[in-house]
């Protein structure tokens, strides 16, 4: 199809998944016509991108709530009236509770984040949440302490080059395809594929070695990996003498672990142990890739040390192949655009989680960003909010209960935190006793039923996007908006780059949001390079030429200059500086009598399609694909509970119970239970106490936030360790009322 059909051909930034692909999109009086197939083979979201972009629930005009909270009741607003009305009430809440006292809560990258720690950080409020924590965020931090910069963790590049794949919690089947079509080719020309999965994964299903663990215990099993490499002395001697401090620190610590000890632990018969390190020390250059599966942890901070320690030990570092240090890019980066330094250092001190994780929050980020990172790249690598953010486990409860310090004003942006934050029902709590609460999202979710404001956000086709892999990498790329975001009479919605900007210069903030509209504020960003964001566009994707081995001449971005196998950072924060297995908070072996009546370890978060998260549950030709939630539970289990494939069960753990329905599944430990998580009902009533069915399939009603269980540096929660019972539901509570 071409311009002469009427058609306007654009080139926009898909964000209904990961990769960001850059979709053509066909446009005829301003109206979608149709999209171009999506770049990712197995990609089931591309195909309903108009029955998504018009569907009838769809967010269209600001609302305000006229009833109770929690009823279901608005009136259609203005967004002049919305931005009026919620910058005063901001400006209350800072004048009453102090600027603390008002909190930002983002989702999975739906948004200009980095515009919402410069809001935020203008303001005053050191009270950003997110899903860092329990996202990429930890890995983040923990490699940006390593090595001085987070290796670019998307690169398919590195697949093309690389011998050894070591898979670590991650299936990129259903959550990267990019990444599995790169493991694919790489595997074509016989690199080899270690996976290190409970479950066995699309990606475990075709390893060279799997390494069916015990939920929860990676850092004992990649520990014992580094022993074995250590007294083989398969590691590279010349790299590690040179250029990482701590090794013989490291080789005592490692000397824990021995694999026959490592077995006991992990469920890891020891001969594998040692063929996989053998395996990723001998087949060279290797590369490690982890996922949710390290992240979802409640000791985190453990494993990913040590997934980022046996890279370095062997000599991956900064080649192609391993894992490349790609450094900044070379426009206006986004730490630039936060302004974190316009945070006063007073407010700072203040932030959520900051005197107990001290890694993910302010001390960790000023030590390793401002310090280190700065003074040898130039300029910092910080993922928005994944190298500081406050902890969303003590924001809930610094809502619900007023400690240390109440938080009265929340805002919402496109996440769902009544479905997607561990603890739903503190998270209930907490979102019925704030003063006040605005929500920004494409569709009316559990979250935003409990909200006084809910304004409708610009989707992908109807923004411009710069994507830069969040300054991990100088490659860049962009998509422009294909439709408009205002069709007077049929629907008004904003960017987030508006409402930021709105409430901005409502607040005294003029001088910072200089731009009018997000052309120029990219046009902007990009004048360091020459080019303007239609230019970039144009191109579709830059990205620098290669150089590897970059610290031959600068050092690594770490307090020693050296990759920091013992972290002096750790060190100065009051933590370990090695990384140690230390058992999950609810496990067989530390509560033993609470898994005699819970005895199965529960995990979830595993990634499926065709859905994203909570994400797309409304969509009817997705949903048919995928009608309910499913609790993978071996059969030899299953059987002997009673339980049928098919059959509804209720999943129990002390902290509650919600029902899925069972498949019967081989590839997972009899002991072990995984359930899908990001269930709700949109086509349930969303008042109270419906609210789109949030209490009936959704995980997060069962896991953990307890501050004692999370992370003691990152403060993540555990998602992947947590004790249940599975039983069949009775014949009238199986198969909720769900018409789909
Ligand atoms: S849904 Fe994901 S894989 Fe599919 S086109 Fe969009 S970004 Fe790419």
């Amino acid at each position: 199809m071409t311009e002469e059909q009427g058609l306007e051909v654009k080139k926009s930034m898909c964000f209904f998944c990961k990769p960001r692909c850059i979709q053509t999109v066909y446009v005829k009086d301003g109206r979608l016509v149709k999209v171009d197939p999506s770049p990712i083979k197995g990609c089931p979201r591309w195909r309903v991108t108009g029955e998504w972009f018009y569907h009838p629930d769809r967010l269209k005009f600001p609302r305000k709530r006229v009833g109770e909270k929690g009823q279901d009741k608005w009136e259609q607003i203005s967004w002049d009236q919305a931005l009026d009305e919620i910058a005063a009430k901001l400006q209350e809440t800072r004048e009453k509770y102090g600027a603390e006292g008002v909190a930002v809560t983002a989702g999975t990258s739906r948004t200009y984040e980095e515009l919402n720690s410069r809001f935020l950080n203008l303001f005053g409020s050191p009270n950003q949440v997110g899903q860092g924590q329990i996202c990429h965020g930890n890995s983040a931090v923990v490699a940006t302490m390593v090595y001085g910069w987070w290796p670019y963790w998307m690169s398919t590049e590195k697949l093309e080059n690389t011998q050894c794949i070591l898979m670590i919690g991650r299936d990129p089947r259903p959550s990267h395809q990019t990444i599995w079509e790169g493991m694919l080719e790489a595997q074509k020309r016989g690199a080899k594929l270690i996976a290190v999965d409970p479950r066995r994964s699309s990606v475990a299903a075709r390893a060279d070695l799997w390494l069916q663990l015990r939920p929860g215990t990676d850092c004992a099993l990649l520990m014992s990996m580094i022993n074995v490499i250590i007294e083989e002395e398969l590691y590279d001697k010349e790299f590690v003498t040179q250029w990482c401090h701590g090794f013989e620190e490291l080789r005592e610590r490692a000397g824990e672990y021995p694999p026959e000890q490592a077995e006991e632990i992990t469920w890891v018969p020891a001969d594998k142990i040692r063929a996989a390190a053998r395996m990723f020390a001998t087949h060279r250059p290797s590369c490690a890739i982890e996922g949710m599966g390290v992240a979802h942890q409640p000791h985190s901070l453990g494993a990913l040390q040590a997934r980022h320690i046996i890279s370095a030990i062997v000599g991956n570092i900064d080649v192609a192949g391993g894992e490349e240090l790609l450094g900044p890019a070379p426009f206006i980066t986004e730490h630039e655009i936060e302004l974190a330094e316009a945070l006063p250092e007073e407010q700072r001190g203040k932030m959520l989680g900051a005197d107990r994780y001290r890694l993910y929050t302010w001390p960790g980020y000023d030590l390793i960003q401002r310090q280190n990172v700065e003074r040898v790249w130039g300029k910092r690598c910080d993922m928005y909010g994944y190298t500081c953010m406050a902890t969303a486990p003590a924001l809930y409860r610094a809502i619900a209960y007023g400690q240390p310090y109440p938080v009265k004003a929340l805002i919402t942006l496109s996440s769902n935190p009544m479905v997607t934050q561990g603890n739903t029902k503190l998270v209930y709590k907490a979102l019925k006793r704030l003063g006040f609460y605005v929500v920004v999202d494409y569709f009316m979710t559990p979250s935003a039923e409990l909200a006084d404001y809910v304004l409708p956000a610009a989707c992908w086709l109807e923004r411009d996007f710069l994507f830069n892999y969040h300054n991990t990498t100088p490659v860049m790329i962009a998509g422009e908006a294909a439709l408009p975001s205002t069709v007077p009479g049929e629907y008004d919605r904003r960017t987030d780059f508006e409402f930021w900007r709105g409430l901005g210069i409502r607040l005294g903030q003029e001088e910072y949001w200089p731009w009018e509209t997000v052309e120029e504020y990219y046009d902007d960003r990009l004048k360091p390079m020459g080019l303007t964001f239609k230019e970039l566009v144009e191109m579709g994707r830059w990205a620098p030429e290669r150089k590897y081995k970059k610290y031959e001449e600068m050092g690594f971005g770490t307090p020693t200059g050296k990759i920091e196998l013992t972290s002096t950072v750790l060190e100065q924060l009051g933590y370990d500086p090695l990384p140690r297995y230390k058992e999950p908070p609810e496990s067989p072996i530390s509560t033993p009598e609470l898994s005699k009546k819970y005895p199965f370890i529960l995990i979830t978060g595993a990634r499926f399609l065709p859905f994203f998260h909570s994400e797309f549950r409304q969509v009817e030709t997705l949903r048919k694909m995928h009608p309910h939630p499913l609790c993978e539970i071996h059969p030899e289990t299953a059987k002997k509970l009673g339980i049928e494939e098919g059959d509804w069960v209720w999943i129990e753990s002390p902290r509650g119970r919600i029902m899925q329905k069972c498949k019967y599944f081989e590839g997972i430990d009899p002991r072990v239970v995984h359930a899908q998580h990001g269930w709700w009902y949109p086509e349930m009533p969303g008042e109270e106490p419906w609210l789109h069915g949030v209490w009936i399939s959704n995980i997060n009603v069962l896991t953990d936030d307890d501050l004692d269980h999370c992370d003691e540096a990152l403060g993540s929660w555990p998602l992947k360790t947590l004790q249940c019972r599975v039983y069949k539901a009775g014949r009238y509570e199986a198969a909720p009322p769900l018409p789909l």
